[in-house]
């Protein structure tokens, strides 16, 4: 999605699979790839680049093969460099349009592949590089030194006055598990608390293994257990959830794209289609083999800590799981088709609660362009890159991340409790008293649980 390999392409033959599953796969493909060689011991460009790219090769073959269809490289994508058609031939990338389908004779030998792989990212990056000099046709053709900052500070107080002058309508927020820490919803993953200490009587091998396929099919009962703490409906939104919804109200929201499963956005009365649930929700359910499950009944057994079977017709009895993204799986067609039209549009990124761990979501905080503010308001500092990892980064065409040092000119940072960072922000666009009331009106209707007619 934002690098030089997502601009070469994966292109799988769009009538096998659709274009938004080609792109969350070469965008799956290049962060695996990048994590790899940036946890390399490489120390020089061309060893990182020799990682990342023998490593993503071999990647987009698996999952091609997975998907059962022919892989090949081609042109296309938005990192605002693509290679021409003759390059990708002469490099061996464009194998021709019957590749055999078995996936064992390839055209070229795996090794004389990867390494025109590499001699083509090397490519692409500098032409990057040169477009950039040259200031032809990217906007952020100017000399570094020469651009001004696009916050009149980087905190809050510089984004409250960013949004004051007029300058952004299409404000995106992305949300974390961190801006529903304050509404009581338990963090499984934190010792202590007490959904962990109940999960640990199931000897998960690790927490996150509730949210893993392999171990739900052989013992679904913690999920169920997880299910029955975090159902929507138990916990009021909290102020920062009102702050998004204000947001809307004003007319500045594009989109709220969030991590979290417990639908508390659309508690707080935004529309469902300013929300992206990027890692699913409680709203829908199927059984492992595909067959769409009624929500209610799904309900009714997570009440009574309850294993659910599929109860099609056809005597399937696959486990049934509500469409909550697990590790491994797919993110929503949704999320994909509205990455692409919203960040374009995107003049000002919040991105709050969020350790910025999980991707693809975290990789989106790149997606927005090199020209728009962003704000981070977060417990602790993420998102940033050590000068290595940046600088591998940039060869190979991807986001450098949030920039809070000495060469930022467009990052703002609130290190604390999120609600204090959106009050203190309401405060000053003079929304105090609106967002006060939202929170009052809210917690003054006592949660009731939506339980089943
Ligand atoms: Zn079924």
């Amino acid at each position: 999605m934002s690098g030089h390999l997502a601009a070469v392409g994966f292109h799988v033959f769009e009538e096998t699979v659709s274009d938004t599953t080609a792109q969350m796969v070469a965008s799956r493909v290049e962060e695996a790839a990048f994590a790899e060689a940036t946890a390399s011991d490489a120390s020089d460009e061309a060893g990182l680049i020799r990682i990342y790219t023998a490593r993503a090769g071999e990647l987009l073959r698996a999952e091609a093969k997975k998907l059962g269809v022919p892989s090949r490289w081609g042109s296309g994508g938005d990192a605002g460099v693509t290679a021409t058609e003759a390059e990708l031939t002469s490099s061996g990338m464009l194998v021709g349009d019957e590749p055999a389908s078995g996936g064992e004779s390839e055209t070229s030998s795996d090794e004389e592949e990867l390494s025109a792989l590499q001699r083509l990212v090397q490519k692409l990056a500098l032409r990057k590089a040169e477009q950039e000099e040259g200031g032809e046709g990217e906007p952020s053709g100017e000399a570094e030194e020469d651009l001004e900052p696009l916050l009149s500070s980087f905190d809050v107080a510089g984004v409250a006055e960013y949004i004051k002058s007029g300058k952004c309508g299409n404000i995106i927020f992305m949300a974390g598990a961190g801006i529903s820490v304050s509404a009581g919803i338990p963090d499984f993953r934190t010792p202590g608390t007490g959904l962990y200490d109940n999960l640990q009587k199931y000897d998960l091998p690790h927490p996150t293994a509730v949210f893993e396929l392999d171990y739900f099919q052989e013992n679904p009962a913690p999920f169920y257990l997880l299910a029955k703490e975090l159902y929507p409906g138990q916990y009021p939104p909290t102020p920062t959830h009102h702050f998004v919804r204000l947001l809307h109200e004003k007319g500045l929201l594009l989109r709220c794209f969030t991590q979290n499963i417990d639908s508390l956005e659309a508690a707080a009365g935004l529309p469902h289609e300013r929300i992206v649930a990027a890692h699913g929700n409680f709203d829908s359910a199927r059984c492992l083999k595909g067959h769409p499950a009624d929500v209610h009944r799904v309900r009714e057994h997570v009440d009574r800590g309850e294993v659910m079977r599929c109860e099609s017709c056809d005597g399937c009895d696959a486990l049934v799981k509500p469409d909550i993204v697990f590790f491994g799986e797919n993110l929503p067609e949704r999320f994909a088709r509205l990455v692409a039209e919203d960040f374009p549009k995107c003049d000002l990124l919040i991105v709050a609660g969020t350790s910025l761990a999980v991707h693809p979501f975290a990789g989106l905080i790149n997606h927005p362009g090199e020209d728009v503010p962003r704000m981070l308001v977060n417990r602790e500092k993420v998102g940033e890159m050590d000068e290595s990892t940046r600088a591998i980064a940039k060869l190979i065409g991807r986001g450098t991340g949030f920039d809070f040092g000495e060469t930022n000119r467009r990052d703002a940072l609130h290190l604390g409790d999120c609600d204090a960072g959106f009050e203190e922000l309401a405060r000053l666009l003079g929304w105090e008293d609106e967002l006060k009331a939202l929170v009052e009106k809210g917690r003054a209707q006592t949660p009731v649980k939506e339980r089943p007619s």
